[in-house]
C-alpha cells in the first residue's frame, strides 16, 4: 500500500468511526459575529471588501445560539469566539453578550480573543 492509499484508507476509517464521537451531535467551535466591523486594516484579511461590513446581527439570532450553546454537554471539548473577520470589542452588546454565553456554557470551554492592538 503506498502511502496515499494508506491515508486515505486512514480517513475512510476515521469517517466511519465519526457516529460513534461525542462531537458528532455538537460543534466543537463556534464563532459569532455580531458586529461585522473592524478599525484595523491587516492586508492579509478580508473585512475591508465584506458585503456585510458593518452589519449587526439582531438579537434574535444571538439570543437563539447563545439557548443553543446551553444544550452542549459540559463533558465535551468546546470553544466560543465572539469574533470572525471583525474586532468584538466594537460591538457595545458585547459584555452582555458574553456574560450570557459563558452562563450557558461555562467560562473553561469559552474562549474571547481580541484581535487586534489600538
Ligand atoms: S484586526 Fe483582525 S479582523 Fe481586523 S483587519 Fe486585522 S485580522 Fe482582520
Amino acid at each position: 500500500m503506498d502511502l496515499i492509499e494508506g491515508l486515505m484508507e486512514a480517513n475512510r476509517r476515521a469517517v466511519t468511526q465519526l457516529p460513534a464521537s461525542r462531537h458528532a451531535d455538537y460543534p466543537s467551535h463556534v464563532h459569532m459575529e455580531t458586529y461585522a466591523y473592524c478599525n484595523a486594516a491587516c492586508g492579509f484579511c478580508p473585512p475591508s471588501t465584506l458585503d456585510r461590513k458593518g452589519t449587526r446581527m439582531p438579537d434574535a439570532p444571538i439570543n437563539k445560539i447563545i439557548d443553543e450553546l446551553s444544550e452542549i454537554p459540559p463533558f465535551l471539548q468546546f470553544r466560543l469566539a465572539p469574533y470572525k473577520f471583525n474586532e468584538p470589542f466594537l460591538d457595545k452588546r458585547l459584555p452582555d453578550i458574553w456574560r450570557r454565553s459563558t452562563n450557558a456554557c461555562p467560562t473553561p470551554r469559552s474562549a474571547c480573543s481580541p484581535t487586534a492592538p489600538r
